[in-house]
């Protein structure tokens, strides 16, 4: 008997984790979390509110008034208080400042926490984003940790940029990685690591359907396991 998964996948910005999280919860008629889009939307609410970042207190109380939501059926859309912000928190303010604010704060990581243990409570999920197999659900049958070579992730970001129209140099890019991974992997609560039963993959060279394969080879195995 097949029973729904909870599939946590981490791995740095540029691995690859949405494009393969959203093809496996297509695959598999799943729930697609985005949790770095929560993130995402609680800095953008903070940025509005014209608070200062660096004020912890203030960004936790901002944190704990948000409504989060993602649409049923359009993988990637994401509502903050009723409002479709999924490309505004795309831009490189709130990429600059989610990371170096806003993440950091406990408050924030415990009430987004909270949310994303009560969206995938029933399983039939593929949630990605750093500290999902440490903190969210270390208990998830399906663990991914998704890596790709520094260098590799700055040109995928700089050809994604490049399609939309939107010019940043590749060197900057660099620059902005690498201070988002210290950051991300350095933090005291949340921090980005690798759980030793996690299923390692690398994308440097590989194709996101090769990626989506190895994980669904593991996920076919788990289904058919009793729960
Ligand atoms: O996944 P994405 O790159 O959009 O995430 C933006 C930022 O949100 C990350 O650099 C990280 O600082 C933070 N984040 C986090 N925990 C998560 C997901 C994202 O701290 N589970």
């Amino acid at each position: 008997m097949k029973h729904p998964l909870i599939i946590a996948i981490d791995g740095p910005a540029g691995a690859g984790k949405s494009s393969v999280a959203k093809s496996l919860a297509c695959q598999l008629n799943y729930l697609y979390i985005d949790t770095g889009a929560m993130y995402r939307a609680v800095t953008l609410k903070a940025m509005r509110a014209g608070i200062d970042l660096s004020d912890g207190r203030v960004v936790e109380d901002i944190a704990r008034q948000v409504s989060l939501g993602f649409a049923t059926g359009q993988a990637g859309v994401i509502y903050m208080d009723g409002e479709d912000v999924s490309a505004a928190i795309r831009a490189p303010e709130v990429s600059r400042n989610v990371s170096a604010y806003v993440a950091s704060y406990p408050g924030v990581r415990q009430k987004l926490v909270e949310l994303q243990q009560a969206m995938g409570a029933s399983g039939g999920v593929v949630m990605e984003g750093r500290d999902i197999t440490t903190v969210v659900f270390p208990q998830a049958e399906v663990k991914v940790f998704l890596d790709a070579g520094q260098e590799e992730r700055a040109r995928r970001r700089f050809e994604e940029l490049s399609s939309q129209g939107r010019e940043q140099s590749y060197n900057e890019l660099l620059a902005d990685l690498k201070r988002r991974d210290q950051e991300d992997r350095n933090r005291p609560g949340g921090a980005l690591q690798c759980v030793p039963d996690a299923l390692v993959l690398d994308s440097t060279s590989k194709s996101i359907e090769q990626v989506v394969a190895a994980i669904l080879h593991v996920v076919h195995e788990k289904e058919n396991q009793p729960a």
